[in-house]
């Protein structure tokens, strides 16, 4: 087991860091809502930690390829591991920007070499059975049966109801087992960056004879993602900030419960009871338990407008080792 950083601390930020139910989604939502979660990252820096962040693209990825279906007649579409390399540079910019002009503000930014966010790619496995069965969320929300049955027959594309409402389009989302670019990450955040890594799960390769790598048809979880470079990295501590203020059992119900600390053992229990739907409490949670198994100190799950306090570990849903 690799040993355990108490003074690095990895933040995975969920899509309410770009864009909250309300917003349509404009480059000035995206800039307000990147410099929330700036501000949470600054004061972490500010308590002295060391902080490696990732980031979901699941709307974004989807957003891109639409762009590229309507516009396919004149522009040749790509495939969806480059459509993820995008959103990595899309939103990794607004991100470190947000970083640095937060900490220029509050006069930190000698605190650390800079920002800056890494292309990154995760390996996922050529056998893995999630090939055949796509259920990751992309994209827009649709109403209308009739547009659905005619996108999957013009396109190809498979649609599944989203429990929140509408149809949605899914595609594979494999297991990751490595971040190809954990060394470099490693790296710098010891010689004092801050780094955007992973960005929306990595982008997924599979690994081929001799090493060689492939991108791959895929959206990769980015809780799970997030997990995989954690351990790799040896932080201390794992921390993912969504648009819930922690982890439920019975959520949805009268007698729904909040989880304010909870042993990894005990979350698994309630995870195989079903309490964590898989597109999205699940992977979070399955994230977290991996985390702390795998050594970690601490993992944590909460409001991105808690984050200071959950990172702290005072708000949210702490996991702890047995
Ligand atoms: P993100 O974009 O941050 O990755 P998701 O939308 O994928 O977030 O997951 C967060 C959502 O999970 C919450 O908005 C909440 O509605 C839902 N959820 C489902 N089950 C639970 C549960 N048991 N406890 C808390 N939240 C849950
Ligand atoms: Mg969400």
């Amino acid at each position: 087991m690799v040993e355990r950083d108490r003074n690095l601390v990895l933040v995975a930020l969920g899509g309410n860091a770009f864009q909250s139910r309300e917003d349509r989604g404009t480059s000035e939502d995206y800039w307000r809502n990147a410099y929330v979660a700036a501000k949470t990252i600054v004061k972490v820096i500010k308590d002295g930690y060391r902080v490696a962040v990732t980031h979901g693209n699941g709307p974004q990825v989807g957003i891109i390829s639409e762009w590229m279906e309507n516009l396919k007649n004149r522009i040749p579409p790509q495939t969806l591991d480059i459509a993820g390399a995008m959103t990595q540079g899309w939103l990794g910019y607004l991100l470190a920007q947000a970083i640095q002009n937060t900490l220029i503000e509050e006069n930190l930014a000698g605190r650390v070499r800079g920002v800056v966010a890494v292309v990154n790619r995760v390996a996922v496995r050529e056998d893995d059975p999630a090939w055949l069965n796509p259920t990751k969320f992309i994209g827009s929300w649709y109403t209308d049966a009739g547009e659905v049955e005619r996108l999957s027959r013009e396109k190809g594309w498979v649609f599944k109801k989203d429990p929140r409402g509408g149809w949605r389009r899914v595609v594979p989302s494999p297991n990751p087992y490595k971040n190809v670019e954990a060394e470099v990450v490693k790296t710098l955040l010891r010689e004092g960056w801050v780094v955007v890594a992973s960005g929306g799960g990595g982008i997924p390769v599979v690994e081929k004879h001799g090493g060689k790598l492939v991108g791959a048809e895929a959206v990769i979880d980015k809780d799970l993602a997030s997990e995989v470079l954690a351990t790799e990295l040896g932080a201390g501590y794992f921390v993912i900030l969504t648009d819930v203020d922690g982890v439920y059992v019975n959520f949805g119900r009268e007698d729904r419960r909040k989880l304010n600390t909870v042993t990894a053992s005990e979350l698994e229990e309630y995870y195989e009871q079903g309490h964590f739907p898989p597109g999205s409490m699940g992977p979070k949670v399955l994230a977290g338990i991996r985390f702390v198994k795998n050594g970690g100190l601490r993992a944590a799950i909460g409001h991105l407008y808690e984050g200071y306090e959950v990172i702290k570990g005072t708000k949210g849903t702490q996991i702890v080792p047995d």
